[in-house]
């Protein structure tokens, strides 16, 4: 007879959740990088994280950090005083703040010779499409140049109405937006409790979350109350998103050394797990939630490649119609007319129409600027099983 431990599927533990991972966000709570009392950098714990971040590379693991920070080191350096700041005070905070913060990643990362590269966000970055897909291709160009990009929310402009306001949601939204599997929200709890436990004594620590239930969302708002901060309610609604996006998210304690290793050591924390993976998630959301607005009509020979797992390139296409900006979804259809696959076209439909049937590198030429290679990548392109 099998034991439970050998039924087990061997992805469902902890330690390999971050191990599997090929890309894995970090999010780095405020309160672990600045010390309270100096203001200052916590040099020992960050040159620790930075070296466990070195290690993740080494294995070959895309990483991207979301680190607050900006606005703690920021007030110190301008003077303001403790408690509350208005808001254009934390925005002035956050500009003196920001230019260390990249500073001292950029010089602890250079130690490794690692690149680093930082992406200031907005809300807009990750909710309109058009500028999702540039925030979206920045970062993938980034980590294909084995960068590691550090992004934080653009406070310095964000205003009230068009703020996150906290880095848990921005950082499930930067793992949902480049596919991600694994998001570590690192701060100073170690995880969901069922109760406060500075209050309820029988309070205990959830090892998985599976699903983000009116339940769950209750023990989250207990917390925030309690802790006088929306802390659990935004790490909770950042694993709402995550789990949506197939990718598993811990919510666990960074207050150690090398708190990555610890967290693959097996140190606690609530794991939020995902049941489907990054890829399959997207496919579904390209094939099944947007109104396709337009058509493109491939030849044979790119229906045959698109078959195989090859992107759509304009050489291959026949004609193109609707009307679509960049990023809207598409059917491809083969000369017959059956729909072969949904996808996102990486061109206008008027400049699609421009390129139609031209080898990828007379594209330039013809519109003025370089885009894209093709017109739909492979990664944006959910086939359509001829059976259904
Ligand atoms: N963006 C803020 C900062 O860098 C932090 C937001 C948060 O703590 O979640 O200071």
């Amino acid at each position: 007879m099998l034991s439970a431990k050998m039924t087990r599927d061997p992805a469902d533990n902890a330690p390999s959740r971050i191990a599997a991972a090929r890309r894995i966000v970090i999010k780095i709570g405020s309160a672990l990088l600045v010390e309270r009392d100096s203001g200052r950098l916590d040099a020992a714990w960050f040159d620790s994280l930075v070296s466990d971040i070195a290690a993740l590379r080494r294995r070959g693991q895309e990483v991207l950090v979301v680190s607050s920070g900006a606005i703690a080191l920021g007030r110190r350096h301008l003077g303001l005083r403790s408690g509350p700041l208005r808001l254009e005070e934390s925005q002035a905070a956050a500009a003196a703040g920001q230019i260390r913060l990249a500073h001292a990643w950029q010089s602890a990362l250079a130690g490794y010779e690692i690149p680093v590269a930082q992406i200031l966000l907005t809300l807009g970055d990750t909710e309109e499409r058009r500028r999702y897909l540039n925030a979206r291709g920045t970062l993938e160009t980034l980590l294909s140049l084995g960068a590691v990009p550090v992004i934080n929310e653009n406070d310095t402009v964000a205003t009230e109405e068009i703020r996150y306001g906290d880095n848990d949601r921005l950082a499930a939204r930067v793992a949902q937006m480049i596919s991600a599997d694994c998001l570590l929200l690192l701060s100073d709890v170690d995880g969901l409790y069922t109760a406060d436990p500075a209050r309820v004594p029988t309070a205990q620590r959830l090892a998985e979350v599976r699903a983000v239930t009116p339940d769950i969302e209750a023990m989250a708002g207990a917390a925030a109350t309690e802790f006088g901060s929306g802390g659990m309610v935004t790490k909770v609604a950042a694993g709402r998103i995550a789990l949506s996006a197939g990718c598993h998210m811990a919510i666990a304690s960074g207050r150690v050394l090398h708190p990555v290793r610890a967290l693959e050591t097996g140190a606690s924390c609530t794991w939020f797990i995902a049941s489907a993976n990054p890829a399959r998630v997207r496919k579904q959301w390209i094939a099944g939630s947007l109104q396709p607005r337009g058509e493109i009509v491939v030849d044979d020979g790119a229906a045959a490649a698109l078959a195989a797992g090859k992107s759509l390139l304009p050489a291959g296409v026949v004609r193109v119609s609707g009307d679509f900006r960049r990023g809207d979804a598409v059917l491809i259809r083969d000369l017959r007319d059956q729909v072969l696959a949904h996808g996102l076209s990486a061109y206008d439909s008027s400049d699609a129409a421009r390129i139609v049937g031209l080898r990828s590198h007379a594209i330039e030429a013809v519109l003025g600027y370089r885009g894209r290679e093709e017109l739909v990548h492979r990664n944006d392109m959910a086939m359509v099983s001829p059976h259904g």
